[in-house]
């Protein structure tokens, strides 16, 4: 479904992404495992065209997105959940949502969608005339979801959900994401520093150092591989 081949990106002179070959099929969750500064978010930029690669090339369905504009990748069905949640604070949560299918077409489903949305974030529903910014750290990361489900996605790109917050609501979070991938059927790229969570999510894994993918296995070899458990999960 989507396959960087051979990616390079860089900031000016900075190379932040080397040689980079990532392969996600549809229906799967795959995360990106690595620590701060390693070119997580980089790969996500690069995916939304946000910071087009200066070299290799990214397929999603078989055709190039190397030279498309972020809001027609949307518009094919990427869509990503930025780190640190920008969902818009002087917004309602509803006005949020409708944010978040303003590319959308087939404006009768888009009721239909938030009612989805509501049923899988009970909270979401019961904040829906709340200003995006009086929400919790918890909601509005559910809201940067919700927001980014309203495009109806084939790939999810998420940044981070677990930053910042109780593992209690990280929990829920990451049960949701399952949810929306069996449900949904939504494929999913997770990123994440919590790699303990992320594995146990996911179905394959990367591993991301200074910009080089260096190991790619299934979940559950990356959280018995003691390099990954030594580095990454502090056991
Ligand atoms: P974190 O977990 O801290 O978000 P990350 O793995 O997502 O880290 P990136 O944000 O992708 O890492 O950064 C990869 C490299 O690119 C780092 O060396 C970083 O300093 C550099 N970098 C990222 N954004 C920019 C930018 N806007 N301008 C210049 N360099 C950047």
């Amino acid at each position: 479904m989507l396959n960087l081949s051979n990616v390079n990106t860089f900031y000016g002179n900075i190379h932040a992404l080397k040689d980079v070959n990532i392969e996600i099929s549809q229906g799967e969750i795959i995360t990106l495992i690595g620590s701060n500064g390693a070119g997580k978010t980089t790969i996500l930029m690069s995916i939304s065209g946000i910071v087009p690669p200066r070299s290799g090339e990214i397929f999603f369905m078989g055709k190039s997105i190397n030279s498309i504009s972020p809001d027609k990748i949307v518009a094919l069905g990427i869509s990503q959940v930025p780190e640190g949640r920008r969902i818009f604070p002087y917004l309602t949560v509803i006005e949020n949502l409708d944010m978040g299918a303003f590319l959308r077409k087939d404006k009768d489903r888009i009721k239909k969608d938030m009612e989805y949305i509501f049923d899988l974030f009970p909270i979401i529903s019961k904040r829906r005339n709340q200003l995006g910014g009086t929400l919790s750290g918890g909601e509005q990361q559910m809201l940067a979801i919700s927001r980014a489900l309203m495009a109806r996605p084939l790939i999810l790109l998420l940044d981070e959900p677990s930053l910042g917050l109780a593992p209690l609501i990280v929990k829920q979070i990451f049960d949701i994401i399952k949810k929306i991938n069996i449900e949904n059927k939504t494929t999913i790229f997770l990123v994440e520093q919590n790699a303990n969570l992320a594995l146990k999510t996911a179905h394959r894994g990367y591993v991301i150092e200074n910009g080089c993918i260096t190991i790619s296995d299934t979940a559950d070899n990356l959280l018995r591989n003691e390099a990954v458990k030594k580095a990454y999960i502090g056991l």
